[in-house]
């Protein structure tokens, strides 16, 4: 761990502390050389995890996929800036939390639209049309109608006049 001031790579920990994710340490150090403190994180590596994608095929878990996956959906939506790495972190610590080292993808798609519907509608929409492709138009209405009633009647409408 170089120093990010002279460069030195000879540093002592001042303060250590488990973050709320559990899996990451943070370390506030102090250069033995120049004296300047910095931090640095710490993730404990995690166990291999393995996609089992529908045809069979095994793919190493891919964490920054999931995001960008997630990210794309969420597009320009009103949502907080992280919230698609946030998701990705939830939906790996939810595997990793199953405890078994293989995953079928089918079911990393469930999670994703899962967390999707709970932050923005349309990015769900987006996820699901393009993850679960909606045979046709009606499947798609249908998608959408049970959002609109999950809604409830306190829902407002937004109603344009025409012209
Ligand atoms: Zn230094």
């Amino acid at each position: 761990m170089r120093c990010p001031q002279c460069s030195a790579r000879d540093s002592r920990v001042v303060d250590s502390r488990d973050l709320d994710d559990a899996v990451t340490i943070r370390r506030r150090r102090e250069c033995t050389v120049c004296g300047v403190r910095f931090t640095t994180y710490e993730r404990v590596e995690a166990a291999r995890l393995v996609v089992v994608k529908r045809d069979g095929a095994r793919q190493e878990w891919d964490r920054d996929k999931l995001a960008s996956g997630l990210q794309k959906a969420l597009t320009r939506r009103p949502v907080p800036e992280d919230a698609a790495e946030q998701a990705a972190d939830e939906i790996e610590a939810e595997l990793r939390a199953m405890g078994t080292s293989e995953v079928p993808s089918s079911q990393i798609g469930t999670l994703a639209m899962e967390k999707l519907r709970g932050l923005d509608q349309i990015a769900y929409i987006r996820f699901a049309s393009v993850y679960q492709s909606f045979e046709d138009l009606e499947a798609l209405k249908r998608e959408v109608d049970s959002l609109y009633n999950e809604r409830g009647t306190g829902a407002r409408r937004k109603r344009r006049a025409a012209g």
